[in-house]
């Protein structure tokens, strides 16, 4: 069946849907994007992704084409033509195109707007069972990793290297430290059950389901410690895992050549996990 996408206003069957050859998203990534899980039918943390497309945009100097009611709406409107009752909705926001190839751009050009859903099992996932092998890789990113652009091509080739090489996903390393995953926020739990996580800054994105996980973390009395950790530290740690919107939490059971945990998801990661999807999903709207 084909899904019903929004372009610019327009909910369009997927095989009509497009924007221009000039369009700045297309020509220079010139574009920010958010994705929104879905559980039940319902937004996961949408909240929190509004907040950070309209941080991200305003950063880049780019405006909302509507509000955030009407971003809302557009969201619950897909669910329901698409009958969508787990996944993701992917919203993407380019700065719009002025008709021709040029690097330098108008203010006040018109953005365009897309969003289309995608249907995935969430909680009954194979990989969040039996959680993934990363590899670490040199972060060739930009220096601006905390506005959600869609710049991702080092992500993409880190991403296929990882799975050449036989794993799932990468580490991003720069100086030795552990920047974030592939396109996850990273975590390690230490000897003592602590859980250490990389402070927020330009070097990494504002993970939405980090900063509520981070939350409901501090409500079980889980020690966080938000400092930067070595690749070396992550060898030896007692667990390791991974945040993002639609993996929730995934537990890491080798990086590199290094088993964690005995090769086994963690309890840290799996009680995480469980309180993530309990919480978020009686929040969701
Ligand atoms: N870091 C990177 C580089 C990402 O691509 C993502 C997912 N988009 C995240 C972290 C996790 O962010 P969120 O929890 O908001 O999905």
């Amino acid at each position: 069946m084909e899904r019903t996408v929004y372009v610019n206003g327009k909910y369009l069957p997927e095989s009509q849907a497009s924007v221009s050859v000039f369009d700045r998203g297309f020509l220079f990534a010139d574009a920010v994007y958010e994705v929104t899980a879905v559980l039940d039918g319902k937004l996961i943390d949408q909240a929190g992704h509004l907040a950070r497309l309209k941080r991200s945009a305003t950063e880049l100097g780019m405006v909302l084409p509507c509000s955030e009611q009407e971003l809302i709406q557009i969201h619950h409107q897909l669910i329901e033509k698409n009958q969508l009752v787990e996944g993701g909705i992917y919203l993407q926001l380019t700065r719009g195109n002025e008709g021709d190839r040029d690097f330098s751009f108008s203010d006040g050009i018109k953005p365009t707007l897309v969003l289309f859903t995608q249907a995935r099992n969430l909680i009954e996932n194979d990989t969040a069972q039996q959680g993934i092998k990363v590899i670490s890789v040199e972060d060739i990113r930009w220096r601006r990793r905390d506005i959600k652009t869609t710049c991702l091509l080092p992500a993409c080739l880190a991403k296929h290297i990882a799975h050449q090489a036989g794993a799932d996903d990468v580490w991003m390393l720069e100086n030795g430290v552990v920047t974030e995953g592939g396109s996850s926020n990273a975590y390690i739990v230490d000897q003592l059950g602590r859980v250490i996580t990389r402070p927020l800054s330009q070097d990494i994105l504002h993970g939405i389901t980090r900063a509520s996980l981070l939350q409901m973390a501090q409500d079980l009395d889980i020690t966080i410690i938000e400092r930067p950790f070595t690749l070396q530290e992550a060898y030896a740690a007692q667990e390791a895992f991974i945040s993002s919107a639609t993996a929730f939490v995934w537990p890491v059971i080798a990086i590199d050549e290094h088993r964690i945990g005995g090769g086994q998801p963690g309890p840290v990661a799996r009680k995480l996990r469980e309180i993530y999807i309990e919480i978020a999903r009686s929040r969701a709207i």
